[in-house]
Formats: structure tokens, sequence, C-alpha cells
């Protein structure tokens, strides 16, 4: 019955999810409406729980097992006959070892080999891995810091992999600083602070994952600065993230900001245009296969790289989105539904453009002085540069005509109208005007 359920749950959560959280698992027996399994990490056992469930329930329940709970034993990966028939497997020896490291589930999605390394992030990527190859303690702690969506968690869980990928009995904790100190609350709360000392100074490597959330939680932030201390001094390693450099945390004590440091301190630049392409390319192979259906047009992802912001987690969404879209409606992606489909993110990061920048850089482009665009002169040269700033004040703001009359020196709205009038006009007829035109627009919207 076990087989078929398999199969069935293959199917619906696709091959790389089951690979990762059900293949490893073994039936041991159904007692009652308890279906108990080995499993080869506890984490595993309780992400499968509360992710698949209630699926594997209903499957055991269409198999005529009405079962309607799970439990997980852990099992050394060698004492796991997956080869033999359940009720062969060898009886189940939790290990208490991996059974008590309450870390947060770790993604199987972020590893190395899913992280696009570009110039922003290649420092970062570099020291990551040499934390994760590397058995000697090179750099502690490892800090790593970037704005938002910049790959930090990947990073961090790509790390936990490796390590415990080569280094199987190595404990190896990952949490971000909010279960940390959820963890140590509940441990006050419970008198049972010294288990929670001994856990955590028992691990080879400890991960937390936006330490600034700690910042003013002042018990917390002490705790954990003994932990940490405690686990430096035993040359266990430390990988530590923070949405900003040690520096610029507030709310964190002098000394634990200047520990935090003594490693090597790295930071996540936000995209490129290339690492963005580069995310986008490899990203397009995931939702190709999810939809096979779906046929994209090349310039739609050099659009995406151009227009979606730094944060790989929109542009992330912003192709599912799309794939989505498209498979739904069954068409093919092009720009038009591009535009469409993701509007609201498209306005979002679209960044503000001021008409004093306009003219700006207007002035820059023909080698003018700003006060010339805003003077009253007539000559050619500096009229048709006005015009053109003119244009794209009003194609790249939301600002009024009578506004931006005003900005050019005061006039009128009807000079505004007439100067877009004779851009637009001029933009199919004189191939000079319509190159200024695209690539002041190009530096303004960068
Ligand atoms: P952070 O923790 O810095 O806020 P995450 O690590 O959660 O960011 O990354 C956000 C999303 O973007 C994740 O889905 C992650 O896989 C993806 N991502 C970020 N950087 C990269 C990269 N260089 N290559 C591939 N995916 C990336
Ligand atoms: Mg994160």
């Amino acid at each position: 019955a076990w087989g078929r359920i398999c199969t069935d749950l293959q199917k619906s959560l696709g091959h790389e999810a089951y690979k990762s959280w059900i293949d490893p698992l073994v039936l041991d027996c159904v007692d009652g409406s308890v279906a108990k399994f080995n499993a080869p990490t506890s984490f595993i056992g309780r992400w499968v729980d509360r992710n698949y469930g209630s699926q594997i329930c209903a499957g055991f329940l269409k198999e005529g097992v009405p079962v309607t709970k799970l439990a997980f034993s852990v099992v050394r990966a060698a004492n796991v006959a997956k080869a033999a028939p359940a009720q062969a497997a060898m009886p189940a020896t939790p290990s208490a070892a991996e059974d008590e490291l309450p870390g947060s589930p770790l993604d199987p999605k972020y590893t190395f080999n899913s992280f696009v390394v570009g110039k922003p992030n290649e420092l970062a990527h570099a020291a990551a891995r040499r934390v994760a190859e590397n058995r000697e303690v090179s750099f502690n702690p490892l800090f790593l810091y970037g704005g938002v969506g910049l790959g930090k968690t990947h990073l961090m869980h790509a790390i936990a992999w490796k390590l415990q990928e080569e280094n199987p009995g190595f404990r190896v904790l990952y949490l971000s600083a909010e279960q940390f100190m959820y963890r140590f609350v509940q441990a006050l709360r419970f008198k049972d602070m010294i288990s929670f000392k001994e856990l955590f100074r028992s691990v080879d490597v400890l991960m937390v994952d936006d330490v600034q959330f700690i910042a003013g939680k002042d018990s917390t932030q002490e705790e954990f600065f003994h932990t940490f201390n405690a686990l430096i001094d035993q040359n266990k390693q430390v990988i530590i993230s923070a949405d900003r450099a040690p520096g610029e945390i507030e709310g964190i004590e002098d000394r634990i900001r200047s520990r935090l440091q003594w490693g090597l301190v790295v930071d996540l630049h936000p995209t490129d245009f290339e690492l963005r392409l580069g995310i986008l390319q490899s990203k397009l192979e995931g939702q190709l296969a999810m939809h096979p259906d779906v046929q994209i047009e090349e310039k739609v992802i050099d659009f995406l790289a151009h227009r979606i912001s730094t944060n790989v987690r929109v542009l992330e969404g912003a192709l599912t989105r799309l794939f989505a879209f498209a498979s739904l409606v069954g068409r093919r992606i092009d720009l038009d539904m591009t535009q469409e489909c993701l509007a609201d993110l498209l306005r979002a990061s679209q960044r503000k453009v001021t008409i004093e920048e306009i003219i700006r850089k207007v002035a820059d482009h023909y080698n003018l002085r700003m006060n010339d665009l805003l003077s009253a002169r007539r000559a050619r040269a500096i009229a048709r540069p006005r015009q053109v700033a003119m244009f794209l004040a009003k194609t790249l703001t939301s600002k009024s005509l009578p506004e931006i009359g005003r900005k050019f020196g005061g006039r009128d709205h009807t000079t505004v109208i007439h100067a877009v009038k004779k851009i637009e006009e001029l933009k199919h007829t004189d191939s000079q005007i319509a190159e200024d035109v695209e690539l002041l627009r190009r530096m303004l919207e960068a």
C-alpha cells in the first residue's frame, strides 16, 4: 500500500520534493491509526508531517487503512535498510543527539547548485563555499549581510546542506534569530535554561539568520552573546546573517557588535542587470519544466532583468506569476502580456524620477548649463534640448503640464504641450533625437 501511496505522492509533489522528503522515509509499521516511519533526521520528519501529513493520511485512507497520525523516529542513515521490506527494517534507534536539534527546516531548493553567482555576490558566495567545504575553521564568525531578497538565507541553507552532506555526524544547527529568541524565552518560562545552554553549546556549527531581529531585546541578546562566545572559544564555526552591517545594527551592545566583526564580514550587493539575467535564465528552466506547454519570448527575460527591482524574490515571483497566467489563458508570454500581468510590480519598482534630475541629465548630455534650459533663450542648440527635457518630464513623471511649465523657468503649459508634440514627431523623423531621448530615458530610469 505504501508503494502505491508513494507513486501518487511522486505525481502530486513533483520529483524534486518527493526525492527530498518522501523518498528518505521508511515505513516501519501501522499501529492502530498511527503510521510509524523511520526518517534520517528529525527535521525531515517534522517537515513531512507539517507539509504533507494530511496528504499522506488521505493516501492511506484511499488504500483502506484509516491512518490519522504520523510518527517519525530518527535512524542513522546506515541503519535504514531501504531495499528491505518495511517490516524487516532495523528497529528504530532514535538518536537523541539529532532529535534534539531544534533548528528551522532547510529548504531543499537552496543549495550551492541553484545559487547563481555574479559580481554583486561573488565574495559572499566564495566565503560561504570556503566555510562549507573547509574542515578547518578559517573565518569565525562568518558574517553575511545584505538587503532583503539578495540570497542570505539561500546561502546559509546551502552551507548547512553542504556541511551535513560532507560530515554526516556533524551537528549543524540553523535557525532564525527569532527562533533563537523563542527557544530562549521558552527555556526561561519552563526553567529549563540548563538544557538550553547545553544544547546550543553542543553543536558543531551554529547558524543564526537575520540576527538584527535580536537588536533591542536585551536578555536574548545577552544569551546569544554567551552562546556565541562559548562556541567561538571552542573553535566551533558560527555563521551569522543580517540585513545590514554589524556597525549599522542599532540596539545591540558595542561589545557584541565588535565581536561580530572579528571574523569575516562580507556583503551581498544589490543585483545588477547581468546577475538578474543569469538568475532569470536559471529559474526559467524550472518554470519551463513545470509548464512545458508555455512559450516565452526571449526579450521578455531581458525586459524583466531591466525593469524588476534588485530583490531576487520579486524577480522570481514575477516569473512564476507570468507562467501561471500564461498557462491559465493558454497564451505565449510576450511583452504585452508581461506588462499587463505585472503592472503592479512594474509600477512599484519604477524609480521616481524628478524634474530636477531630468534637467540636470539633459543639460549634461548636451553640454549645457542647467540655467540655459530654464532661460528664455531660443537658439536651436538650447531650445531643442529644452523640449527634450520637457518631453521626458511629461513621460517619466506624473507631474501636470502647468507644474512642468513652472519648473522650466515659469513657462506656460501650452509651451509644454508644444514641446511634447514636437519631440513625438521628431522621434519618428530624426534618428539623432530618437536616440538621445532613448538614451536619456534609460539613464534616468536605471
Ligand atoms: P534574503 O534571505 O537575503 O532575504 P533569500 O535567500 O531568501 O534572501 O532569497 C530570496 C529568493 O531569491 C530565494 O528564493 C532565493 O532562492 C533567490 N535567490 C537569491 N539570490 C539568488 C541567486 N544568486 N541565485 C539563485 N537564486 C537566488
Ligand atoms: Mg532571509
